[in-house]
């Protein structure tokens, strides 16, 4: 038997619930994402209590789902886009939106400057780009500078910063880029700092922010213009595996609020996508089979890496470990085995859990795998193996 990650608070008691019904009435179509939007809210709510004042960004590309975009938007101030794509999702809300991503196409840019986003500017070159464009628009742009740091979020699962890197303009090169796109007319919004994603440690992330605030200070100095709006990056983790511990946003807050009277010209914001949505989402999948090999007993489920390519370990993990995964159905106190749970991929990699205990369960059951709000549809590769999408549900009371 091996560890499983622990199931979120608001997902433990059994038979699972979601926002208060038996999971089992979602699951009548399988495999099929649940977004409980309670969790979500209780997350903003956090968030808002523990930051007053920072402006809360959502990162789109961490779930794009259009009813939970809907949801969020008067819950936060900013979506922060990645494509020309999300930049078109999020076109029919009154949210400030910031653009950000290397490789921005023409096309994108302009159609992202015509609509007043700001452009967080990758490059020298994309600077250029986009003063050209909004020249040919007649318009003035709103453009940002994505800063690479010379110092990297510690601890985190995706280090962004202290490298060579094809994000951002290294931070010895931007108080030219600002004088630059200032002396060029444009309507300057500051700096977008991200060092990192995915930490779990306070800590990392104090000590990240207070280098993020000396940085822009230093680089606000050299430019000679305060900036209007600093973008702080995010990088708040979830916990997904055994031994992992939640966040504590309250002492990041504490650390960061007196630290932001330092630079009174300036709005702040945080931008967050995981912590956020991560947890909310429950994937559904059904059992179709159920055989032994060998010693071991496997589930075998209608959906697995095609849908949830992070739970199988196969998006950006070293070793393998399990995501929190239970039986839908299961009465507390059920008798429980060791299986594994695979999905219908003809790929050895196509595994939800690995040797883990859960009630015994039959074909028609359900299994709950949990973390499934952040990267997990549009982050898999649902069109592997022709099968067809999954649905998705956003979970939410009547209104
Ligand atoms: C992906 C991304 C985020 C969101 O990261 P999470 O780990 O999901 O919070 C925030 N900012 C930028 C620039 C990103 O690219």
């Amino acid at each position: 038997m091996k560890p499983m990650g622990a199931i979120p608070a608001e997902f433990r008691d059994l038979p699972l619930t979601i926002d208060g019904k038996p999971a089992s009435g979602f699951a009548a179509q399988t495999p099929v994402f649940v977004y409980d939007f309670g969790v979500v809210a209780s997350r903003t709510a956090r968030f808002r209590a523990a930051f007053p004042g920072v402006d809360l960004h959502y990162a789109v590309k961490a779930n794009p789902y259009p009813p939970l975009l809907a949801a969020m938007a008067p819950l936060i101030d900013g979506f922060d886009i990645a494509s020309g794509g999300e930049l078109a999702m999020t076109d029919g809300f009154a949210n400030a939106r910031s653009f950000a991503g290397p490789g921005k196409r023409g096309a994108e840019l302009e159609a992202a400057i015509g609509a007043g986003v700001t452009i967080n500017l990758e490059s020298r070159g994309e600077a250029d780009r986009a003063l050209a464009i909004a020249d040919r628009l007649g318009v003035r742009p709103r453009l940002a500078v994505r800063v690479n740091p010379e110092f990297e979020l510690r601890g985190s699962g995706m280090r962004m910063g202290g490298r060579a890197s094809p994000f951002g303009v290294d931070a010895e090169q931007v108080p030219a880029l600002v004088k630059r796109v200032i002396a060029a007319g444009a309507d300057w919004r500051g700096f977008h700092i991200f060092a990192g994603s995915q930490a779990l440690d306070a800590r990392a992330i104090i000590d990240s922010q207070a280098h993020t605030l000396d940085l822009a200070a230093r680089l606000a100095d050299s430019a000679g213009v305060p900036p209007p709006l600093l973008n702080l990056g995010g990088g708040f983790g979830i916990p997904y595996f055994p031994g992992e511990l939640p966040v504590d946003v309250e002492a990041i807050g504490e650390a960061l609020l007196p630290r932001l009277a330092t630079m009174p010209n300036t709005r702040f914001a945080i931008e967050l996508g995981r912590w956020l949505v991560g947890e909310s989402g429950v994937y559904l999948t059904r059992v179709l089979d159920r055989k032994e090999s060998r010693g071991e007993t496997f589930l075998v489920c209608d959906g697995g890496l095609n849908h949830q390519l992070a739970a199988t370990g196969n998006l950006g993990t070293v070793v393998r470990r399990n995501y929190p995964v239970a039986v839908a159905a299961a009465a507390p106190g059920a008798p429980t085995e060791t299986v594994s749970v695979v999905g219908p991929l003809c790929t050895p990699l196509d595994r939800l859990a690995d040797q883990v205990e859960l009630p015994v369960a039959q074909p028609g059951d359900v299994i709950a795998v949990f973390m499934a709000g952040a990267y997990g549809l549009t982050a898999s590769p649902w069109e592997f193996l022709g099968h067809p999408r999954p649905l998705e549900i956003l979970a939410a009371p009547a209104t």
